[in-house]
């Protein structure tokens, strides 16, 4: 199979739509990540969704619609909550898992009675769902396991070969995957912190929890609330340390303990350390949460084999960048 790049004009967004309306799998941008697309409603398609990203069976897809409307179309029972929530956070990266009607198959909601919906606000991702007429379920179109990828040319590094065509948007604006919030005792549980904010939720929602999986390890034998927390995620090649603490501790703990092929992942220069390669990934939670899994895949490119990562704020989207990077971590967290 041929793997062409296409940029993001109206010409190919339609060669795009009549590969999934013909059963087709698409990569394509939205504001968060890019996706790779498929009809929601077509087992057979989704089915290659799951083949190309090797993707465990039982992590469940997003569903993304381009309209409020189509949202009653693919869930039932849906609480007055979830339409205020639509109205405040729609178009944008935010996830609702709710139950799921039976137009939408098992293998979509990787066997879950519940499907997440999102209606992202990328004019691409819009223009592609309304041209395909149909909801289109998408994870992040990346190989399972690795850094979810931002921009086209990470997504070709990934599905050369796999999938016929990638629509070039530029750059992802948020740069991390949506927010995923689940509904009980009239408020929401966040699953997956994204661009939404728990700050921001609170503004609509009575009540918002933050998921114990947010910012802890998720056994490998109970089925998480969140499917996608339990495996190992956002990972780049190297091992990667999270190190907690100050610039001066950060650097003092580096050169006690840096060897060759070393990396330091840091908010800026001023943070390196003499001698030892570096990546920036930004000070503040925004630039952070654009620019983490693309440094983590500059870390890939150059080699790295150890990284020694400054740990980000927990701070509105600082939750969802901690969230990532400490999976990115395995969990290897050291306080100095
Ligand atoms: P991705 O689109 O690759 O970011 O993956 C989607 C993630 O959203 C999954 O890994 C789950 O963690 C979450 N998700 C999607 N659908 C559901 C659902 N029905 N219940 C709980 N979490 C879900
Ligand atoms: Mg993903």
């Amino acid at each position: 199979m041929t793997t062409t790049v296409l940029k993001g004009i109206e010409m190919y967004i339609k060669l795009a739509a009549a590969e999934i309306i013909g059963g087709g799998v698409v990569a394509f941008p939205t504001e968060t990540v890019y996706g790779l697309g498929a009809n929601a409603y077509d087992e057979a398609a989704v089915a290659k969704i799951f083949e190309a990203k090797g993707r465990p069976a039982d992590n469940p897809l997003i569903v993304h619609i381009c309209d409020k409307s189509a949202l009653s179309e693919i869930c039932t029972d849906i609480p007055e909550l979830a339409y205020k929530l639509a109205d405040r956070f729609w178009p944008g990266p935010f996830t609702m898992v709710l139950p799921k009607s039976d137009k939408i198959p098992y293998i979509t909601s990787g066997g879950l009675d519940t499907v997440g919906v999102r209606m992202p606000s990328h004019p691409v991702a819009r223009q592609l769902i309304s041209l395909c007429e149909t909801p289109i379920a998408a994870p992040s179109a990346n190989l399972s396991g690795s850094p979810s990828p931002t921009s086209a040319r990470r997504v070709f590094e990934d599905m050369n070969g796999r999938i016929p065509y990638i629509i070039d948007g530029g750059e992802c604006e948020v740069g991390l995957e949506s927010t995923v919030v689940a509904f009980e005792d009239g408020g929401v549980r966040i699953l997956r912190p994204g661009g939404v904010t728990k700050e921001m939720l609170e503004q609509v929602a009575p009540r918002v929890i933050i998921d114990e999986g947010v910012t802890g390890r998720v056994s490998d034998d109970i089925r998480p609330a969140s499917p996608g927390m339990k495996y190992k995620h956002y990972a780049p090649k190297a091992e990667v340390i999270l190190v907690k603490g100050s610039v001066e501790g950060y650097r003092k703990y580096v050169e006690k303990n840096v060897s060759e092929g070393d990396f330091c992942l840091v908010f800026d220069a001023s943070d390196a350390v003499m001698g030892v390669p570096y990546v920036e990934y930004g000070h503040d939670p925004r630039t952070q949460a654009h620019m983490l899994f693309e440094a983590l895949r500059e870390l890939d490119g150059r080699g790295a084999h150890r990284v020694f990562a400054r740990c980000p704020d927990k701070n509105g989207i600082g939750l969802a960048v901690y969230n990532r990077i400490l999976r990115a971590a395995a969990f290897n967290i050291v306080e100095v």
